[in-house]
């Protein structure tokens, strides 16, 4: 291929940023045209090409969002709506594209892929939500963020013995929960992932950590679940102890990404152009055991990913 596409598409996520740069540069390295795609898949019905060089992705590396901007795009759900997109992306003599983007977007990308226009998916997600891949773009910086978060509002809570319950973000997955509540000493995380019972997993483990002389109490709660304002309601009617809900919202998106991301999005970036290049497009990029590796598209999406098993009795273990 010697011309190929670049764009961001569903929730924007730190390291983003850093994709792009690796793919223009893999690109133009490679001796490819590159264009920028902007404000993902409504930019490319809308033919928002614009021609990136290398000088186009500099400074970009430490911001978080994306500097081609994002979009939710009803239009192309429909099959005329990816119809119409290959078409301007052949208008514009692409002939292969990358997306950054979460399992949404991926879908487009294999619509994209079997109308005729070969389109490599990259993992750009806080959520870490994409059955192939060990990790996506944007969770590590996310975990950072929250996990500055909950530091602060503890220092709060122990200063005045308060339990606090605090949601963070993952529709359909708890992975930020799970991992925050290890790396913040919860005493449990509430995730969809795995059915709950308020007496047993909530309130049992805040009674016997006063019993044992704990002073504050953290609740890890993930946005599938919710309801963290009624939990906390419930918490201090039941215990008597002072409890507030912290809804941590769209903090928890933006922000420069760590070096992990960074580090994650360049190799991705550089994967995906080597497959446009020999031609491959309708694939997930990912790593696995640290190897950068590909799927299938629909393979990728359907693969099941698995909570470490671990994860949920480590942070009961470790709240002792
Ligand atoms: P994410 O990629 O972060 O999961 P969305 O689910 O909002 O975000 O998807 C982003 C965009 O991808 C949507 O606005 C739409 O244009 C496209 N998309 C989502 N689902 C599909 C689908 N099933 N088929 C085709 N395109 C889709």
């Amino acid at each position: 291929m010697k011309k190929i596409g670049v764009l961001t598409s569903g929730g924007d996520a730190p390291g983003m940023n850093a994709a792009i740069r690796s793919v223009v540069r893999m690109g133009l390295s490679n001796g490819m045209e590159v264009l920028a795609i902007r404000k993902g898949y409504t930019g490319l019905l809308q033919g928002l090409f614009e021609p990136m060089d290398a000088r186009s992705v500099s400074d970009i590396l430490h911001r978080g969002g994306t500097i081609l901007q994002s979009s939710r795009c009803l239009e192309f759900r429909e099959e005329a709506g990816v119809k119409k997109g290959v078409e301007m992306a052949r208008k514009a003599g692409l002939e292969g594209i990358v997306v950054i983007g979460g399992d949404g977007s991926f879908r487009g990308a294999r619509d994209l892929s079997l109308m005729g226009m070969p389109t490599v998916g990259i993992p750009g997600t806080i959520d870490n939500d994409i059955g192939c891949t060990d990790l996506t773009i944007g969770f590590d910086t996310a975990l950072d963020t929250v996990k500055d978060a909950i530091d602060k509002i503890r220092d709060t809570a122990q200063s005045h013995e308060r339990c606090s319950v605090i949601e963070v973000m993952g529709r359909g997955a708890g992975y930020i929960a799970a991992y925050v509540a290890i790396a913040c000493g919860a005493e449990a995380a509430i995730i969809p992932e795995q059915p709950f019972d308020f007496e047993t997993d909530i309130i049992k483990p805040i009674i016997d950590g006063k019993k044992r002389g704990k002073e504050n109490n953290l609740i890890v709660v993930a946005e599938g679940v919710g309801g963290s304002v009624e939990m906390a309601e419930h918490i201090e009617k039941v215990t008597g102890i002072e409890t507030r809900a912290t809804v941590l919202g769209h903090i928890q998106r933006g922000g420069s990404p760590t070096v992990n991301d960074r580090m994650l999005a360049s190799r991705m970036g550089i994967h995906a152009v080597k497959l446009l290049k020999q031609g491959i497009g309708n694939r997930i990029v990912a790593i696995k055991n640290n190897d950068i590796v590909d799927y299938d598209i629909l393979e990728g999406l359907d693969m099941k990913k698995m909570m470490p098993g671990d994860i949920m009795n480590m942070a009961k273990i470790l709240s002792l």
